[in-house]
């Protein structure tokens, strides 16, 4: 029974650490503009890829060769895009930083 009381506070601190309440929501508000965009393809670029490990499996090279670089492609593309601001806070990013330096924000 005590465990309906546990704070609520501790499972949020975990999710990430380096991020105000603030922060967070800014981010949350640009997800459904950059980051599920993002998701949408790398899960693409992954699907595409399988389909042409599928073409070697089962012996059709055409496949395999159409869509492992569509594949590679469309999950390379995404990287493309998120280089320059930051998805929470749309300050200036570095090509290879993965978290935000102005505000802590996690650059998927
Ligand atoms: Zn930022």
């Amino acid at each position: 029974m005590t465990d309906a009381t546990a704070p609520s506070t501790v499972v949020k601190a975990r999710k990430a650490p380096r991020m105000t309440y603030k922060q967070e929501i800014q981010t949350i508000k640009n997800l459904p503009r950059t980051q599920r965009l993002i998701v949408i393809m790398k899960i693409a670029g992954v699907f595409l890829v399988a389909i042409g490990l599928e073409g070697i499996v089962t012996g059709q090279y055409a496949y395999t060769l159409l869509f492992i670089p569509l594949g590679v492609f469309v999950s390379m593309m995404p990287i493309k895009i998120r280089t320059g601001v930051c998805i929470a806070c749309r300050s200036p990013l570095e090509q290879h930083q993965a978290i935000c330096p102005k505000c802590g924000a996690p650059q998927m």
